[in-house]
């Protein structure tokens, strides 16, 4: 969790902020970070740094597989990648595996 927002920190860091005020987030429900976990890590992790207090949105992203066969995406009902047109299990995930920062605004 931690290093997720660490993520976010270094960014920060490299653009030589000195404030963070806003973060989003694209957080992939196959990354297996919990976005409420993550809300509640923020608090704790940020306080005392530059990103103290800063609003933070998280974007959830689903999981979208690519059947080969139909040549068609999908979002798996299950745990399994199962073609909901051919039914043939697929090894090719298209997202839900991200954690990445998409918007930082600094000061
Ligand atoms: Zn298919």
């Amino acid at each position: 969790m931690e290093n997720t927002l660490n993520i976010a920190l270094d960014c920060a860091k490299a653009q030589n902020a000195s404030k963070i005020h806003r973060l989003k987030m694209r957080v992939g429900d196959l990354s297996g970070v919990v976005p409420d976990a993550l809300e509640f890590a923020f608090d704790v992790v940020t306080r005392g740094t530059i990103a103290e207090g800063a609003e933070f949105e998280i974007e959830r992203v689903p999981v979208i597989c690519h059947c080969p066969t139909c040549d068609r995406d999908f979002e798996p009902m299950d745990w399994f990648y199962e073609c909901p047109h051919c039914h043939q299990l697929t090894p090719h995930i298209q997202s839900g595996q991200e954690i990445e920062l998409t918007s930082l605004e600094v000061s």
